[in-house]
């Protein structure tokens, strides 16, 4: 059962052949049988799910329902969840329970998915390796000693350990996109305002954009079904209609133009990397995709832009946990001062205390200009070369990441390099399009991502044409031993 995607599953739910309230429980005895190996789970609901199981079951014995109805699913612990623990994987946010849920909670929930628990994350989903949790590490499915990507590894190795058929994530500068390519999962980072962001905690509200997880392209579109829409509690919200993101997925991508960045096929991506991600594309030329190498000249500007604003917001972000309103308070504290220093100092962690720092500085009045606004124009560059490349094609194909997934502890004491990791996912969020990783090939036994970047609003399309690869290829079958 667990092996099924959801679309298959849904099938057997509406057909009886098994009910909502069995299929939760299997999941659940999956969790606490194999969950201790990956730490993938911060809070597993399972009174929470047996109800939503059984309200799941009336529906389907009504005949009603729809795809959706009955299907588990875990949520990154970054969403809001109306009574249940929500922690952001710090420990500021160990004893929160949160008084309402978010947008994306409620939305699949009447979509009527059952949800299981709430995934491990980076704290504050500030992290490429999950090893920032207050928690402690997500281990890799496909090697225990390595790590499954962040900040939504949880979701993302839940998923590949087959734990849950659907999860969400969050996508600040590749959150989504790279521990879907370091577990062989599709996950797809949606355009900038088509999901809302009410009750997502925040970390760079100008760049973080929740979306789905799961095995295929197409259960993909059917949770981003649920999941997208506007909400007038979200500022940035996009009032847009949303279409059947499944009517598309078989249209033909013949003569579809792929445009391949030739500054993403250059030095600091593995060989190996590349003949898988090349592989791929002659699999496009076979489905009759027209190839193009295009360029985006600001590429190399991405990370040192993101790096600016990303602590920057987040500086401002997390100024609201002050010891004060909810969350961590330190003990005792002596005056007003010694209780903000304390809260905060004993309440974050080391990377998400380096940002704030990071951010704080650069926002500060004599380097406002230096930094901050300087980084905010090279985000308007890199979103003109995209801007250019999108009127040569219609998407553009890369690796998800320039290498396989990494050792555990390998790249903590060198942020640098851990920030190199998003190399390839960075630009997509300062430029605000939609973006999907999905399995690809191996090399060493460790999974390869493809990523497809979308024009705004691509999402639909985007589907269709990883949904194409996926007909051709069964990469995305693979399942790690033992899970
Ligand atoms: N790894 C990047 C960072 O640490 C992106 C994280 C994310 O997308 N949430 O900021």
């Amino acid at each position: 059962m667990h092996h099924k995607t959801i679309a298959e599953l849904s099938q057997e739910l509406h057909s009886k052949k098994v009910s909502s309230v069995e299929v939760a429980r299997h999941f659940l005895e999956r969790i606490k049988r194999l969950d201790p190996q990956l730490n993938s789970m911060i809070t597993v609901t399972e009174d929470h799910a047996l109800q939503a199981a059984q309200a799941a079951d009336q529906k389907l014995a009504q005949g009603q329902g729809g795809a959706l109805t009955g299907i588990p699913i875990v949520q990154k612990d970054i969403f809001c969840t109306d009574g249940i623990k929500t922690s952001c994987g710090s420990k500021m946010l160990d004893n929160f329970i949160a008084p309402y849920d978010a947008n994306v909670v409620t939305q699949l929930k009447a979509a009527g998915t059952v949800m299981l628990g709430k995934t491990n994350m980076d704290e504050f989903a500030m992290g490429s390796s999950n090893e920032t949790s207050y928690y402690g590490a997500v281990k890799n499915p496909w090697d225990l000693e390595r790590v499954p990507g962040g900040s939504s590894g949880g979701s993302a190795a839940a998923i590949a350990a087959s734990l849950a058929l659907g999860a969400t994530g969050t996508d600040t500068g590749g959150s989504i996109r790279q521990p879907a390519g370091l577990c062989n999962i599709t996950g797809l980072k949606p355009t900038y305002g088509r999901v809302s962001r009410y009750g997502m905690i925040a970390f760079a509200s100008s760049l973080d954009q929740g979306g789905p997880f799961a095995k295929t392209v197409e259960d993909v579109a059917l949770l981003l079904n649920a999941m997208a829409g506007f909400d007038e509690r979200d500022s940035t919200s996009i009032d847009r209609p949303v279409p059947d993101y499944t009517t598309t997925l078989n249209d033909s991508i013949k003569g579809i133009r792929i445009g391949l960045p030739k500054e993403y096929f250059s030095e600091g991506l593995n060989n190996e990397v590349a003949t898988v991600i090349e592989a791929a594309v002659k699999e496009y030329e076979k489905l009759g995709a027209v190839i193009q190498e295009i360029t985006l000249p600001n590429t190399f500007l991405s990370a040192p832009a993101y790096y600016v604003i990303a602590p920057a917001e987040c500086s401002s972000n997390l100024a609201r946990y002050d010891g004060v309103r909810y969350g961590y308070r330190c003990a005792e504290p002596k005056d007003l001062e010694d209780l903000y220093k304390r809260t905060r100092s004993e309440g974050f962690g080391r990377e998400v205390q380096r940002r704030i720092m990071i951010g704080t500085y650069a926002l500060s009045a004599g380097y406002y200009d230096a930094y901050y606004l300087k980084a905010q124009k090279i985000r308007r560059l890199i979103r003109q070369d995209f801007d250019e490349a999108f009127k040569k094609v219609d998407v553009i194909l890369s690796p998800t990441t320039p290498t396989p997934a990494f050792k555990l502890g390998e790249k903590m004491s060198d942020p640098i390099s851990m920030y190199l990791s998003d190399i390839y996912t960075i630009a997509i969020n300062l430029a605000g399009l939609p973006g999907m990783s999905l399995p690809a090939g191996f090399v060493n036994k460790l999974p390869i991502g493809m990523q497809l970047i979308g024009n705004l609003f691509g999402e639909a399309k985007l589907l269709n044409i990883g949904h194409a690869y996926q007909t051709v290829t069964d990469w995305h079958k693979r399942i790690p031993e033992g899970f």
